[in-house]
């Protein structure tokens, strides 16, 4: 018997149609895809700030890492696997997977997702 979780498929968390990463997982707003799953979906972002720069958004809404790692562990957990399987196709499997959490830190869009850094020796200047 397997103990494994698997992400919950009723979610917390429907598509919320003034969120801009939901339209972006329905398909309404581009992005540049560069892989997906059941359960999650990863594009380039917009303004990188590093070689490889891509973005790991869970399909259902969440409001923030925090959010989402209390309503549904095994989808965090399917959405850092994402961004591993892009780390792996194009920055070696070595990465920096950072969760802006809050306006202060950063969030501007209150979507969950992971920033996959890579592709360079990365600094650390975060202030
Ligand atoms: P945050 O600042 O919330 O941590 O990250 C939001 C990220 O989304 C930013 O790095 C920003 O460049 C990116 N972004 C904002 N709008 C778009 C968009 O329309 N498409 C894509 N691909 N990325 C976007
Ligand atoms: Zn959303």
């Amino acid at each position: 018997m397997s103990t494994t979780a698997t992400p919950s498929s009723s979610a917390p968390g429907p598509a919320d149609a003034d969120c801009l990463f939901c339209r972006i997982v329905a398909g309404e707003v581009p992005a540049t895809v560069v892989a997906t799953s059941e359960h999650a979906v990863a594009f380039r972002d917009i303004d990188p700030q590093a070689p490889v720069h891509v973005l790991v958004v869970p399909r259902a809404h969440h409001r923030d890492v925090v959010s989402l790692a209390a309503a549904d562990p095994a989808l965090l957990a399917a959405v850092v696997a994402l961004g591993d399987e892009v780390a792996r196709a194009e920055a070696g499997g070595e990465f920096r997977l950072v969760f802006n959490t809050g306006a202060q830190s950063g969030q501007s869009v209150f979507h969950v997702h992971g920033h996959v850094l890579g592709g360079a020796r990365l600094g650390w200047s975060p202030g």
